[in-house]
């Protein structure tokens, strides 16, 4: 063998050696993940323990109802003002749950206090209906807060602004005087500081009509959890609060939405502990035991591979946890 024929097959090993090494590279980044199959979703979605079933998944527009009813109910003896959240996590499958610990997790508390957990779905339609809106953000968070689909809010997509024709519950329960004041916590641009923000028109309703609802955009998680802890820690704090915590979501996007991610599950635990210690700062609240509170963990749609918008069951499942009677 001469020298350049030995040169050309080292260098043909190398090649070799580095597409191997990416490709397996690749694969344990879960960006793409052949074992996340229907079959161990629905095995995992067994051992979560929910109240219903697929067939029986309740429409995420129902918040929208819960939350309503709650603050047009008489108040309960002893209390003397009814107050809300949603502590919302983005883009956590429901078959994640299974995971949740016992210290530290604000889904494990709210069960062992009493509340309910039952399998919601986003995209307008239950499963196997191919979805009519797409399984994302903006059309998630909006249906809960509006009560409606796209077919009557107009977002079917992300980047696309609101008209004031419907109203979410900021707005509403603020301008019909049936509370004070709502807060609007996130870090995501899209939801009313970028370009075409899904609220964008509503952010300016409420500043044209003096309507005390505060749109808090922070600059990460973790900025966002500060915020609502100072939020339900004040004295008046919003009788609504809307905060929407991500870890789940980046890291579906960056390294997978899957059960079999270790770092997509690290990240629901870190948006379960964000939810946890909100949860305690509102039961140390001086006036707690005077005070009529809501509390709903949610979340706006799941995940497949590095994304979600589209029909599966991975996407289209959600879940709610609440204490609502
Ligand atoms: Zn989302």
């Amino acid at each position: 063998m001469n020298k350049k024929l030995i040169t050309i097959i080292v260098a043909v090993a190398l090649v070799v050696v580095v597409l191997t090494v990416s490709l397996s590279l690749y694969f344990t980044r879960y960006q793409w993940d052949p074992k996340d199959t229907e079959e161990l979703y629905l095995q995992n979605i067994a051992k979560v323990g929910y109240a219903n079933t697929i067939d029986t998944a309740i429409p995420q527009t129902e918040l929208y109802n819960v939350i309503n009813n709650h603050f047009n109910s008489a108040l309960s003896e002893g209390k003397t003002v009814k107050k809300a959240i949603v502590i919302g996590y983005d883009g956590c499958r429901a078959d994640i749950l299974a995971e949740m610990q016992d210290q530290n997790s604000a889904i494990n508390t709210m069960l062992q206090d009493g509340a309910s957990i039952n399998l919601a779905y986003c995209g307008g339609v239950n499963y196997p209906a191919e979805n009519t809106q797409d399984t994302s953000t903006a059309p998630g968070w909006c249906s809960i807060l509006t009560g409606e689909w796209a077919d009557v809010h107009g977002i079917t997509a992300n980047k696309i602004t609101k008209s004031m024709d419907t109203k979410t519950l900021f707005t509403s329960l603020t301008e019909e005087g049936i509370i004070d004041k709502a807060s609007f916590i996130t870090k995501w641009g899209g939801h009313f500081t970028a370009k075409n923000s899904t609220y964008k028109l509503e952010k300016e309703y409420c500043e044209q009509k003096g309507l005390n609802v505060a749109f808090n955009k922070c600059k990460d998680d973790e900025a966002s959890h500060q915020a609502t802890l100072a939020e339900v820690s004040s004295v008046d704090c919003a009788d609504f609060t809307f905060v929407i915590y991500e870890p789940t979501d980046s890291t579906g996007h960056g390294k997978g939405f899957s059960f079999n991610n270790p770092r997509y599950k690290e990240a629901f635990k870190k948006a379960d502990s964000y939810g946890y210690e909100t949860i305690q700062a509102i039961k140390n609240r001086a006036t707690y035991a005077t005070e009529d509170w809501l509390i709903i963990i949610t979340s706006d749609h799941g995940g497949i591979k590095t994304d979600h918008g589209g029909p599966s069951i991975q996407e289209r499942m959600t879940f709610i946890v609440t204490n609502a009677k």
